[in-house]
C-alpha cells in the first residue's frame, strides 16, 4: 500500500528560532490526533538536527531541500547526504523547478543527487514539473516523461521503489493558480502509467505521487480525493500551522 504524505517545503524562509517555533506548533497541533497520512517538513539545512530534536519523529518527519552531488570533498559550500542523514532527517527534496532554474540542476546532476541520497538512506522527494509554455504547447506529458527518465527511471527496481514523486507545474507554484483536479489527476494517471511501464504494476501502484502547486486547506479536499494524487507537496501554505494542518486534515 503506497502512503499519503502531505510534505511542507519551507524553502530559504525562517530564522532558526522562528524554524524552531513553528515545528515545535505544528508538533503540539499533531500531538493530539494522529494524522491520517505521513507529514514531512522541508526545512533549511541548518535547521535540520534542531528541529528533529524538538518533534516527535514518529508524527513528524524531516527532509532537507537539498543535497549535494558528491559524497565529500573539497566542495565549498556544499551539504552532503551523510551529513543530512546524520541529522536524523529522512527525506529530502530534489530536483525543484527553483533548483533547476535558478542554479542549473541538470537531469545528470540530479541523477547522481538522488543516487547519493538513496545510498545514504534518504528517501528523495523527486519533483518534475513543465513551464507554461510547454503546457500551453500542450507538450507536458513528453516533457515531465523525459525528466523521469533522465533521472529516475535508469534506477534499479530496488532503488525505484524508495522514492516518491512530486508533480510540480512550474505555472502553479507560488502563483495562487492551482493546475485544476482534472489537469492535475491526469498527470498523475499518467505518470503512474510510465511507472508501469517502466517497472511494472505491482511498483507503480506502491510509489507515492503527490501534487504540488498552490495546494492549500480549500483545494486540498478534492485534490486528494483523487485516484492517482497519494497528497502534496506544500510551499506557502506550510509556513503557517493552521493552514498546513488544514490540508493534513484533508486526509
Ligand atoms: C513548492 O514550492 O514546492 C510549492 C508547491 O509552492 P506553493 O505551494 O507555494 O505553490
Amino acid at each position: 500500500m503506497r502512503k499519503n504524505i502531505v510534505a511542507g517545503n519551507w524553502k530559504m524562509n525562517k530564522t532558526l528560532q522562528e524554524g524552531l517555533a513553528l515545528a515545535t506548533e505544528l508538533n503540539v497541533a499533531l500531538a493530539k490526533a494522529k494524522p491520517n497520512c505521513e507529514v514531512v517538513i522541508g526545512t533549511p539545512f541548518i535547521h535540520l538536527a534542531s528541529v528533529v530534536a524538538a518533534i516527535d519523529t514518529k508524527k513528524i518527519h524531516v527532509a532537507a531541500q537539498n543535497c549535494a552531488d558528491n559524497d565529500s570533498g573539497a566542495y565549498t559550500g556544499e551539504v552532503s547526504a551523510a551529513m543530512i542523514k546524520s541529522t536524523g532527517a529522512e527525506y529530502v527534496i530534489l530536483g525543484h523547478s527553483e533548483r533547476r532554474g535558478y542554479y542549473g540542476e541538470t537531469s545528470d546532476i540530479l541523477y547522481d543527487k538522488v543516487a547519493l541520497a538513496l545510498t545514504n538512506g534518504l528517501t528523495p522527494i523527486f519533483c518534475c514539473g513543465e513551464a507554461l509554455e510547454v503546457r500551453n504547447a500542450n507538450e507536458q506529458n513528453a516533457f515531465v516523461k523525459t525528466q523521469l527518465e533522465e533521472a529516475v527511471f535508469n534506477l534499479s527496481v530496488d532503488d525505484f521503489k524508495k522514492i516518491v514523486i512530486a508533480y510540480e507545474p512550474i505555472w502553479a507554484i507560488g502563483t495562487g493558480v492551482t493546475a485544476t483536479t482534472e489537469q492535475a489527476q491526469e498527470m498523475l494517471a499518467f505518470i503512474r502509467s510510465l511507472i508501469v511501464r517502466k517497472f511494472g504494476k505491482e511498483i507503480a501502484e506502491n510509489t507515492s505521487i503527490l501534487y504540488g502547486g498552490s495546494c492549500n486547506a480549500k483545494n486540498a479536499p478534492e485534490l486528494f480525493a483523487q485516484p492517482d494524487i497519494d497528497g502534496g507537496l506544500i510551499g506557502g501554505a506550510s509556513l503557517k500551522v493552521a493552514d498546513f494542518k488544514a490540508i493534513i486534515d484533508a486526509f
